[in-house]
């Protein structure tokens, strides 16, 4: 069985709230594996009690992990690194058992997570502040950089060991404390990641995980939301669980960092390296088989270069390997669930009964698996249609034919997302105009694979706002104080 894992202690199948513990009303929920939609593990079915069991410990944690020398909680988090580095294949095999991405994804997954660790590791070291030349005489003024407190990290299934790391570590690095709730789809992998936190080190109650099915997560996150001493949320996932999460912790104004869902287009102007787009695009597009937030919704092709591209484009999809993560050869593997191949294919039908033309793929791969949908190029794609107002989520190109620049900014534009964008072009003076007119947070210039720890990830518009990653990532867990001592 290529994908069981070695280290059986890195599925401990509980809550850890100080300690390995069942949830309190002792229901378990089943976790699929979606290949196959076998059940294969179960964990707890948590509730309002396990939630605020765990705040409870965060709460109580937190003066003294503030307290604790930057330099000691950064050692804590280089353990980890090292520990998750030194599990990369058995947390590879896991991320692929239980969301389906081919197993060379879920080792560079597990990579990709301990890089943010390690990056905020080194960061934890230097949360400076600032002394600041007092415009009067006898004042001193200093602004010190302090924990928010207790952060509640609510992750998705894509990415499930990349979006805990990208959350916990900045927290903990900035001497907060944290409850955590994984995705219900995934929560073996984060699980096995507390493990490991626990073996390097992270005191008890400094960091709490529950997990919770799909039926009981809002029932845990409603707790932390209505709860005072959670002082910051930190969520990736839908923009209407995002939303949502913003207005019911309006009443205790919390901070919030919302990673939310993007609609990135990817625009090749007749004056782009067509080899190159092409190679981008199908980096960017069927990585994790098109379930990622940055992944291009809406591909944009000058006529110019149109049919070139589609030509190399097709032989490109047409060559896709679909299959089991744990065939090594698997280039896309099932999709997390039956929902989710339902909305894959009603966006490939609507196309088609809208006008678009199925070049390749177009229809779902029942021979291989319930959860499995072919790679799919669609031509004559228009702004009607759902996969251009919605995220596919799925391992489909729709490609819309353009004629000018500025036609195809207002296209890229039209939408209330704002997460990636990419783009294909040799002239520099329209490499700097595109960029710039473009709304998104992060823009790939000739380059599909955007996403790195040293740089800042986040949207604009619905798409959400706070930065994960880079220098900046630290401010989202930290607040400003400013000192200004007189009669000096
Ligand atoms: P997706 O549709 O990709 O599963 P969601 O936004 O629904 O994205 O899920 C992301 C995370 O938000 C998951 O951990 C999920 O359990 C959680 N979640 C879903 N609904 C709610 C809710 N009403 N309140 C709080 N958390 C929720």
């Amino acid at each position: 069985m290529p994908l069981s894992i070695r280290r059986d202690d890195l599925l401990p199948g509980r809550n850890f709230i100080g300690r390995w513990c069942e949830a309190r009303q002792g229901r378990r929920f089943d976790v699929a594996d979606p290949a196959t939609d076998t059940v294969f593990a179960s964990v707890p079915d948590s509730g309002e009690d396990d939630a605020r069991a765990a705040l409870d410990a965060a709460h109580a944690a937190f003066p003294a992990w503030r307290a604790m020398p930057a330099k000691q909680r950064a050692q804590v988090l280089k353990r980890w690194n090292d520990l998750i580095v030194a599990n990369q294949e058995d947390l590879g095999r896991l991320i692929s058992r239980e969301q389906g991405k081919p197993l060379a994804e879920g080792r560079g997954e597990v990579a990709y997570a301990a890089s943010y660790v390690e990056w905020f590791a080194e960061e934890a070291t230097r949360a400076n502040g600032d002394v600041i030349a007092a415009p009067v005489a006898g004042r001193r003024m200093f602004a010190l950089k302090e924990p928010v407190g207790v952060v509640a990290a609510i992750t998705p299934w894509n990415f499930p060991a990349a979006m805990i790391a990208r959350k916990i570590a900045p927290a903990l690095a900035a001497g907060c404390t944290v409850v955590c709730k994984p995705a219900e789809d995934t929560p073996l992998t984060s699980l096995a990641l507390i493990k490991l936190a626990e073996e390097a080190g992270v005191p008890p109650g400094v960091l709490n995980i529950v997990t919770a099915s799909r039926e009981r997560a809002a029932e845990v996150v409603d707790v932390w939301l209505d709860d005072p001493r959670v002082r910051k949320i930190s969520f990736t996932g839908s923009t209407p669980v995002g939303k949502h999460l913003a207005r019911r912790s309006a009443d205790t104004l919390k901070k919030l960092s919302l990673e939310l869902g993007g609609n990135a287009p990817f625009i090749v102007f007749d004056d782009a390296d067509l080899d190159a787009a092409v190679d981008g695009l199908m980096v960017a597009k069927f990585r994790n088989g098109g379930q990622t937030c940055v992944s291009p919704n809406r591909v944009f092709v000058q006529a110019g270069a149109h049919d070139a591209f589609v030509d190399k484009l097709a032989a490109r999809v047409a060559a896709l390997k679909v299959g089991p993560a744990g065939d090594e050869g698997s280039q896309i593997g099932p999709m997390i669930n039956a929902r989710a191949v339902d909305k894959i294919e009603r966006h490939v039908h609507d196309a088609v009964e809208r006008g678009a033309r199925v070049v390749v793929g177009g229809q779902r791969l029942a021979a291989v698996g319930r959860n499995y949908f072919a790679p799919t190029l669609l031509t004559g794609a228009d702004a009607t249609m759902a996969c251009a107002c919605e995220e596919t989520f799925g391992p489909v190109v729709p490609v819309t034919r353009f004629e000018s620049e500025d036609e195809v900014i207002a296209a890229a534009n039209s939408t209330p997302f704002g997460l990636a964008a990419y783009f294909y072009s040799s002239d520099v003076r329209r490499i700097w105009r595109v960029a710039e007119a473009l709304e998104a947070g992060l823009v790939g210039i000739n380059e599909g694979a955007l996403a790195a720890e040293a740089a800042p990830f986040g949207g604009v518009k619905e798409s959400g706002y706070g930065r994960e990653g880079s220098v900046h990532g630290l401010d989202d867990y930290m607040h400003l104080k400013y000192l200004c001592q007189g009669q000096l």
